[in-house]
């Protein structure tokens, strides 16, 4: 069965089945009927397809939003994996609930948000994570598991999901804590602050901020339904310090920001400088405004976005000894190690250890 209509690339893949599960039960006996641990796809805005999938496909669909509990200046709200995001902030923020307006306008389901602990102008959602509710495979069967935010080990673009849980749990809910009056509003990424100055907005609320999102948004990234693309494609890269004065010594327009004693170099930059940004090669390329995104002009094909990425991360090797790594999951998981193998670029510390557990 065909996987385009199911990715935000639009590129063609085979999957032996296709199950889509609307409720727990659901996905309890379509679990349970096939034993071993399927690929789970939300909306698919976070995947590269580059082969046909020799194992069925789970696409979650589980609806619902309901408040558990409520206090003073905070509600709880339980959340279905297979809620739209965004239609979720949206709503949230019509309620006047603040902790997720930064979020805003971020493709996807909910149950995928904690996966890579999605983040955006400053805010991720391990800031407003109660807990993970969903379906373990422990090698024999599966089970209901919980995680509070502690044990989700949430990093940057990370999380156990990507870790010891990959692949062997599927999440069936989430629980956020919001809140109801007092907020906790951030402005600090500078193209919010910008455009609030703008606006003449010194006192944003949380309306004001999801507006701003939504429109900073729409100007700088592509809608996947006109130009299909997956969001960034790579991570953002963390430098020691020894690293940083090295390269601010050979490029002083370098932009870094200091963070957890590293420091954090846009890889966006480090594309561009290669000369990589709206560069177009055959159906594939990276957009105009944004050289972070890779993009689909008509390609079938994902192999042509995987050798693009790894032209691309070979070029940043060569310029400046940093090693890009793929914020997009590549399918099947193996060409995950082959990109890096192919392109002759070292695999990071941190996936060698992955590939371990
Ligand atoms: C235009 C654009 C902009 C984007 N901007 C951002 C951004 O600002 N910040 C950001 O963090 N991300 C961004 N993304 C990436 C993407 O939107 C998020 O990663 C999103 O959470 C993916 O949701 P999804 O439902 O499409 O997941 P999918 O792509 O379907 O799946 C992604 C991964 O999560 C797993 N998964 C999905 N659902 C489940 C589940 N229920 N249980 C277990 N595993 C599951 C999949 O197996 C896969 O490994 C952007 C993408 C696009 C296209």
């Amino acid at each position: 069965m065909d996987l385009q209509r199911y990715n935000t690339f639009r590129v063609r893949a085979q999957a032996p089945s296709i199950r889509v599960i609307h409720s727990v039960e659901e996905a309890n006996s379509a679990l349970h009927q096939l034993g071993a641990p399927p690929y789970v796809l939300g909306e698919g805005s976070n995947i590269l397809l580059v082969d046909d999938l020799d194992r069925p496909v789970l696409i979650n669909r589980i609806k619902g939003i309901r408040v558990v509990n409520e206090q003073d200046n905070t509600v709880d709200i339980e959340i279905g994996a297979g809620e739209s995001w965004h239609a979720f902030v949206q709503w949230a923020v019509e309620q006047g609930w603040g902790g997720v307006e930064n979020l805003a306008l971020i493709p996807g389901t909910a149950g995928a948000a904690p996966i890579q602990n999605i983040g955006a102008y400053g805010r991720e959602i391990a800031d407003v994570l109660l807990r993970v509710s969903g379906l373990y495979f422990n090698g024999r069967r599966w089970e209901w598991l919980q995680l509070d935010r502690q044990q989700c080990r949430f990093g940057y673009r990370t999380s156990i999901f990507k870790q010891e849980l990959r692949e062997n749990f599927i999440v069936c809910g989430i629980t956020l804590r919001l809140t109801r009056h007092h907020h906790d509003l951030c402005v600090s990424y500078w193209s919010l602050k910008k455009w609030l100055e703008q606006r003449d907005i010194p006192n944003p609320n949380v309306q004001t901020i999801f507006r701003a999102v939504v429109d900073i948004r729409r100007q700088r990234l592509p809608d996947p339904e006109v130009l299909p693309n997956a969001g960034s494609f790579f991570k953002n890269v963390f430098v020691t310090e020894e690293q940083f004065q090295r390269l601010k010594g050979q490029y002083e327009d370098l932009p870094v920001f200091a963070q957890g004693g590293m420091y954090k170099v846009p890889s966006g930059w480090l594309i561009e400088k290669c000369g990589w940004k709206g560069k177009r090669l055959n159906d594939v390329g990276t957009y105009a405004r944004q050289a972070l995104i890779l993009v689909n002009y008509g390609t079938p094909n994902g192999r042509d976005i995987y050798h693009l990425a790894g032209r691309i991360m070979r070029d940043v090797y060569d310029r400046f000894g940093i090693v890009l790594e793929p914020e997009v999951q590549i399918w099947p998981h193996h060409y995950r190690d082959n990109l890096y193998q192919e392109y002759a670029i070292p695999l990071p510390a941190h996936r060698a250890r992955e590939n371990q557990l």
